[in-house]
């Protein structure tokens, strides 16, 4: 038995929606300095509404091979990952053109 989507009632390994919503993101990445320069990656403008933040920030993190959090409609990543985090957001669905990278 799958899932059935919640907004178009279709099974969920037919739904769209969610490819559609990564269509419709535009993405800002930066990066943070903390507490004893210690450096957070920040992706910040994926409405968390459309799209399993979740699941997007676990899949960077198995990636990155870093910890990190996915809150409030955004995702922290520990460490610098700007060289590789659009590729990554790419591969999951965004729109390249649709990240920035700071
Ligand atoms: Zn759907």
């Amino acid at each position: 038995m799958s899932e059935i989507c919640p907004i178009c009632g279709l099974p969920k390994d037919l739904c769209v929606c969610e490819s559609i919503a990564k269509e419709q993101q535009r993405i800002k990445v930066k990066v943070e300095k903390r507490k004893w320069g210690r450096e957070v990656t920040i992706i910040e403008g994926i409405s968390d509404k459309d799209i399993d933040l979740y699941e997007v920030a676990a899949t960077l993190k198995s990636k990155l091979a870093c910890g990190g959090t996915a809150k409030n409609g955004r995702i922290e990543l520990q460490g610098d990952h700007r060289t590789r985090i659009k590729e990554l957001l790419v591969a999951l669905g965004f729109p390249s053109e649709n990240i920035d990278v700071e």
